[in-house]
């Protein structure tokens, strides 16, 4: 990548290389038990501060934020989860796959989308020449809601704002949700997928666009070619907006 803006061209940012230890894949934070000192009810007071230029301080915020609310209780689903799932890649991202929640692999492992689903996002990911550590991964939810169910609205709207504030503080360019249930969460909507995919949405001001989630595409091979689309869409607003 050879980063910086290019003179004459609006709207251009430096390519998002990873910043040294921002790759993670298992944050440290997995398992622990819960911490009493983290106040339980909402984000701490110490993680609303300032969003800091410096690449590096943002990042390392984003592990923090990851840590200070992995405790959480704001929804019934803290009494059951396994492991609090975060997210997972490069806090300095440019490209955010958001899908609903963890499943049941993601619980026992504490990480987004692995299993068959995830190794088919990852395969999505490098066919629009990515690997999963560039881009970040993550869900609506941070803990597994029992038995796979759909999040219900009162989870929605105590876990989004760990989401908002995860957003803020990587700066994705663009945003991509999985499936139905992410996108209409994100989308504050009813409508179909397929009315919601082959356009640019905007989350937190920021380009979203929508596709298939990959566990839909195992049980229907027929999605992947308008999910490739999909991908070259997000790949366009991507290349718009960033040097590489
Ligand atoms: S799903 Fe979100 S709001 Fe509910 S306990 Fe987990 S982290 Fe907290």
């Amino acid at each position: 990548m050879s980063g910086g803006r290019e003179s004459g061209q609006l709207n251009l940012i430096p390519g998002r290389e990873p910043v040294p230890g921002s790759e993670i894949s298992t944050p440290p934070w997995y398992g622990r038990p819960p911490r009493p000192d983290v106040d339980p009810a909402g984000i701490p007071d110490s993680m609303t501060c300032a969003i800091p230029d410096d690449t590096a301080a943002r990042t390392d915020l984003v592990t923090r934020f990851g840590f200070e609310i992995s405790s959480c209780l704001k929804c019934s689903l803290g009494e059951t989860r396994t492991n609090f799932v975060f997210g997972t890649g490069n806090r300095n991202a440019a490209v955010m796959f958001v899908g609903e929640a963890p499943g049941r692999d993601e619980d026992l492992q504490g990480e987004p989308f692995v299993g068959r689903a995830g190794g088919l996002l990852n395969q999505i990911i490098e066919a629009i020449g990515f690997t999963r550590e560039e881009v970040y991964i993550g869900n609506i939810l941070k803990c597994r809601p029992p038995g796979n169910r759909d999040p219900q609205p009162d989870e929605v709207a105590a876990c989004e704002p760990h989401l908002h504030r995860q957003i803020e503080l990587i700066q994705p360019v663009v945003i991509c949700a999985l499936g139905r249930i992410a996108a209409q969460t994100l989308l504050k909507t009813t409508a179909s997928l397929g009315k919601l995919r082959e356009r640019t949405h905007l989350y937190q001001d920021r380009p979203l666009v929508v596709t298939y989630h990959p566990a839909a595409l195992l049980r229907n091979p027929n999605w992947k070619r308008p999910t490739w689309e999909d991908m070259k869409l997000l790949k366009k607003i991507h290349d718009e907006r960033v040097t590489r």
